[in-house]
């Protein structure tokens, strides 16, 4: 009998700028190598959030996008706060991380309350922060990776005081281009700006993922059987070196 994972990605329509679709395409890939099947719910405005998922999933977009979500989003707050306090797992990306903060001011001034999921706000700043990126991360105490994207945000985001971040940039802007830190996590929530899509580089994280969704059922995440990642392996490598030669200088 295949163990399904079910993945709820929130407003699909609106929030998927670069590839941000190709993550769930690796998990799907990943979770099927196991034996396992992700079953992927897509929930625009309006639309239920089944209270039976695994793994959240909200990807990236311009002002204009996010503004025509935030609304519905903000009006989640409690849907997805019980989710995470449930097990589910979650991964979101830029935009779709901004708006899981209190809010996000745009460059014109325009307020977009958020859900109030993650202790932090943005606010758009002079410029975009762009370019290819690396950061450090530690999920597990002792088990460090290296983490490769790209960024492009205008938004510059603050984590509240205590608040954990993601991950500590190695090359590239981050959060705000002076913390020192990219993204938030909490939990098994995962906040970043890094797209790309992030995952197909970082195969070792969509590992973690999939374990944390399974692990909602199961009370605790499995071991994963390891997998042949020679070409991401590859694949990080060379984002690595972009990021090394050229992350992190404003244009
Ligand atoms: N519109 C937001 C910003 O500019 C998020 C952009 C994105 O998702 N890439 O900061």
């Amino acid at each position: 009998m295949t163990t399904r994972i079910r993945l709820c990605h929130l407003y699909p329509d609106q929030l998927n700028i670069y590839a941000d679709r190709g993550n769930i395409a690796v998990l799907r890939s990943r979770a099927a190598r196991r034996g396992y099947e992700l079953e992927v719910i897509g929930v625009g405005v309006g639309e239920t959030l089944s209270p039976e998922c695994d793994l959240i999933y909200l990807g990236g977009g311009q002002d204009r996008e996010q503004a025509l979500i935030a609304p519905d989003l903000a009006r989640r707050a409690d849907e997805i706060s019980s989710a995470l306090e449930d097990g589910t797992a979650l991964l979101a990306v830029c935009g779709g991380y901004q708006l899981l903060g209190r809010g996000y001011r745009d460059r014109t001034g325009v307020e977009m309350r958020g859900a109030g999921v993650l202790p932090l706000e943005t606010v758009a700043g002079e410029g975009r922060m762009i370019g290819d990126v690396s950061i450090e991360c530690e999920l597990d105490p002792g088990d460090t990776h290296s983490v490769v994207g790209f960024e492009n945000h205008g938004g510059r985001t603050h984590l509240d005081p205590g608040a954990v971040a993601f991950g500590r940039v190695v090359h590239g802007f981050g959060n705000d281009g002076a913390s020192g830190f990219e993204g938030c996590r909490l939990g098994k929530a995962i906040g970043t700006y890094l797209h790309g899509p992030l995952l197909p580089r970082n195969p070792w994280l969509a590992d973690w993922l999939l374990a944390q969704a399974l692990g909602r059922r199961r009370g605790e995440a499995p071991d994963l059987e390891p997998l042949d990642d020679e070409l991401e392996h590859q694949a990080h490598a060379v984002a690595l070196k972009r990021a090394r030669e050229r992350g992190g200088k404003l244009p």
